[in-house]
């Protein structure tokens, strides 16, 4: 039977050829379509929202047939400039907004969507893909978080495959494959731990923006650079293993692993435990979600060298939840179930967005996703939510945290 994530590499599932690249000119976009120039995939569709200079960029080299950009304005824009540029010929369609974004991940004559919008954004177009039945490489991890459900049992029905890019699920992925699937016990999901790892809770309280947008490790977005400072980023990678191996928030353990060079481990119940090691490079997850059930050489891969100097120390610790509630708020959500998980990815992306507007400070994205997990308790009464429910609930949530802590905010969301 095939499952949703491929569990062997003797598989339906085929080496991708034709990529829709959903948030192409994000970090993750741009490692693809280096991947994409390296390896020679076809490239037919790109969303992005506003960055349209890097964007024309992306249509001048890989000349896909349809871009989506985040709205009509944008779209309008990118017209006129691709007109006075050499590019009228070979011009692609332009759309804009959800609809530009789910037609770019139903384009046809392609076989793989990367999802790498940022957020509950991406939620709609990734449904799009599943319904096609299309294999997906999954790194928007808030897809999961908020809607685990409905997208694991569309992908269930019509025969979608979700590869995992996120470093960690796919380290994961690789020592299941292959495998009995009731053979291991439990994840161990790596964190480097932040910038702040060992502050205490009083001297996180005076953190900045500009020191939590430093990563000690890994290169990445805004979003995802904050959420890592905060460890919500942790949190949201607890719910999606939790959906994506289908297994008890319990057997999902986080360890701190300041080198980020074992990206997880999974321990099975004749008592071995696997690991995948590698350099901090997104690179290397996305081109084993492209290239599965293939593997791949590539030119230039920078892997793990166990005589290299700055590999010589591998070190584990325990996160320290009493500064970092982070992971406690996540377990909760996923145990508390209905929409809940929704309510801590949406509470966080208010507060993750008010923090980089420099509306609140660091510790008080904890007290927001504590506060909307308590105020909309309710949600976890809900069983069944299609995409309509959970964009209402996600977009009540995200107005609720903006009138108690922005209201100069406005409505939007
Ligand atoms: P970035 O912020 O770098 O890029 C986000 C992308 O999404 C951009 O292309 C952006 O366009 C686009 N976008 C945002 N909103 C919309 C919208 N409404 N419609 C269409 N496009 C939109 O994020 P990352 O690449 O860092 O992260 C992307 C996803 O991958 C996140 O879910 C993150 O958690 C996950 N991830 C990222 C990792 C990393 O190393 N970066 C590692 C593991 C997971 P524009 O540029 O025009 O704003």
């Amino acid at each position: 039977m095939q499952t949703v994530l491929p569990l062997s590499y003797d598989t339906s599932v085929s080496k991708s050829q034709c990529l829709s690249i959903l948030g192409s000119t994000g970090s993750i976009g741009r490692q693809t379509l280096e991947l994409a120039r390296e390896c020679s995939y076809r490239v037919e569709a790109l969303a992005c929202n506003k960055n349209i200079d890097l964007l024309i960029r992306q249509i001048e080299e890989f000349k896909p047939r349809l871009v989506s950009v985040g709205d009509a304005d944008t779209a309008r824009e990118l017209k006129e400039r691709l007109k006075a540029s050499s590019l009228t010929e070979k011009a692609p369609d332009i759309m804009y907004g959800r609809q530009g974004n789910c037609a770019v991940a139903s384009c046809s004559g392609v076989d793989t969507v990367v999802a790498a919008i940022v957020g509950f954004a991406g939620l709609e177009a990734v449904l799009e893909a599943i319904a096609l039945g299309r294999k997906i490489a999954l790194a928007n991890k808030e897809t999961l978080v908020a809607a685990g459900e409905l997208v694991m049992s569309q992908a269930r029905r019509s025969g979608a495959s979700i590869i995992p890019v996120d470093s960690e699920h796919s380290a994961v992925w690789q020592c299941l494959l292959g495998r009995p699937l009731n053979s291991w016990k439990r994840i161990f999901l790596s964190c480097s731990g932040g910038p702040f790892r060992g502050y205490s809770y009083e001297k996180l309280a005076d953190v900045r923006l500009e020191d939590a947008l430093k990563h000690p490790t890994w290169d990445m977005g805004a979003k995802i650079t904050i959420d890592s400072a905060t460890l919500m980023n942790k949190g949201l990678e607890i719910i999606e293993a939790y959906y994506l191996f289908e297994t008890a928030v319990e057997n999902i353990d986080v360890v701190i692993h300041p080198q980020s060079l074992i990206h997880s481990m999974l321990s099975f119940k004749d008592g071995s435990v696997m690991a995948v090691l590698g350099s901090p490079d997104m690179k290397q997850p996305i081109h084993q979600a492209l290239a599965f059930p293939e593997i791949l050489e590539r030119d230039e891969v920078y892997s793990y060298d166990p005589f290299a100097p700055a590999n010589a120390m591998i070190s584990f610790e325990r996160p320290d939840e009493a500064v970092f509630p982070s992971l406690r708020l996540a377990r909760e959500a996923v145990q508390g179930g209905g929409l809940l998980p929704l309510a801590y990815n949406s509470a966080n992306e208010a507060a993750n967005l008010l923090f980089r507007r420099e509306r609140i400070s660091f510790v008080t994205i904890f007290d927001i996703v504590a506060k909307v997990l308590d105020g909309f308790h309710n949600l976890s009464d809900v069983k069944l939510a299609s995409y309509d429910d959970m964009i209402n609930v996600h977009e009540k949530i995200m107005r609720a945290v903006f009138e108690s802590y922005a209201p100069e905010f406005g409505h939007s969301v």
